[in-house]
């Protein structure tokens, strides 16, 4: 980690991000980009592009286990989906104030703007997280900072003050002025990049944590490929394609079954479920519903052999590809999301 760092700063690769690191930079202060991965955001791939085109120092901190903890029960809640936006700031900011001091950083900055997200932009909103992660005093906003209170690290003249913004509201034009000012080309497109103020995604996310009492960040990953179906608390994920089904070989772990149709092309099906619940009829629903995935099986019609992995051990059943089984596996709906939140709202 890099030990010659004034101010850690939260880098999403966003250009609000982007430009909370160039106005301090410009001030000649050591900046170095924090950027958050967990199962649901964060694209680590892109540091060497983005170190390249912004000429920023930039690391990536997966807080992965904790995130996943944090998103069963956020203590502000969720916003529309599945986001808990403001206890997703907090969780990144505490991990940043962690980490000042083995970097030498005297302060942290966020591209946060005043008033242009409902849910962790508002003002009070900002005062909460400055406060519910620790970083009263050293935390700034570059981009906003001239409309809030001077935090400590201004007062203290280690952040110039004057030469920070006063940019409010949704708007971008300011944003990008300022971009073309610092010579940014590339101009990330805003929002996206967080699937879970997306509402099919936060479903399929929300599914696995109404089934599964801990989820893992894996199996948050998992929720994310291919197709995704449940019957109760067992669980398919139906690749979509050659990257899906690869993906899913590579996550599969004890316990799990993997499907595959054998004399006929077709999809890799992951099944995982809850302790001892795949029981030979569940083997055999999830594999007539795996070779229903398969045109050829389904046109040829008659049965269809279809391979079972399961701990590195091989067997097979033969089955009637058939896509309405009795177990009737369903896939994620907003819906869902909508009444899982509103059951975990009324305890
Ligand atoms: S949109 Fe996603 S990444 Fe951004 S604050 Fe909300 S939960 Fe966090």
């Amino acid at each position: 980690m890099n030990s010659r760092t004034d101010v850690l700063v939260l880098f999403s690769g966003g250009l609000d991000s982007i430009l909370a690191c160039k106005v301090l930079q410009d001030q000649g202060l050591r900046v170095l980009g924090l950027h958050f991965v967990t199962p649901f955001f964060g694209k680590p791939r892109k540091l060497p592009l983005w170190r390249e085109t912004y000429g920023l120092d930039i690391e990536a901190v997966d807080v992965s286990e904790e995130y996943v903890r944090m998103l069963a029960a956020p203590v502000h809640g969720w916003g529309k989906a599945m986001n808990p936006c403001v206890d997703c700031k907090i969780l990144m900011l505490s991990r940043a104030r962690e980490m000042m001091t083995a970097c030498g950083a005297k302060a942290l900055a966020s591209g946060e703007v005043v008033g242009q997200r409902p849910m962790s932009q508002r003002r009070d909103a900002l005062n909460i997280i400055s406060r519910d992660a620790g970083v009263r005093g050293v935390l700034v906003r570059p981009l906003s900072a001239r409309i809030v209170e001077p935090t400590a690290v201004e007062e203290a003249g280690f952040v110039d003050r004057s030469r920070l913004l006063d940019i409010s509201g949704r708007g971008r034009k300011r944003q990008l002025a300022l971009a073309r000012e610092y010579g940014i080309v590339d101009i990330p497109t805003p929002a996206g990049g967080c699937c879970l103020t997306e509402p099919e995604a936060a479903a399929r996310i929300c599914k696995v944590y109404a089934h599964r009492p801990s989820p893992s960040p894996a199996d948050c990953g998992l929720a994310g490929i291919g197709r995704q179906y449940w019957a109760g608390d067992l669980w398919l994920s139906v690749g979509r394609n050659e990257s899906d089904n690869r993906r899913l070989e590579s996550l599969a772990e004890p316990g799990d079954i993997l499907f595959k149709t054998r004399n006929f092309p077709g999809p890799l099906v992951l099944g995982r479920g809850g302790s001892g619940t795949w029981n030979p009829e569940a083997v055999r629903d999830a594999a007539a519903f795996t070779a229903s995935f398969s045109p050829k099986a389904v046109r040829v019609g008659g049965p269809v052999e279809v391979g079972l992995t399961r701990d590195g051990r091989l067997a097979q059943v033969v089955v009637q590809p058939e896509r309405s089984t009795p177990l009737g596996w369903t896939e994620p709906t907003p819906d869902f999301l909508r009444e899982w939140k509103a059951a975990r709202a009324e305890r």
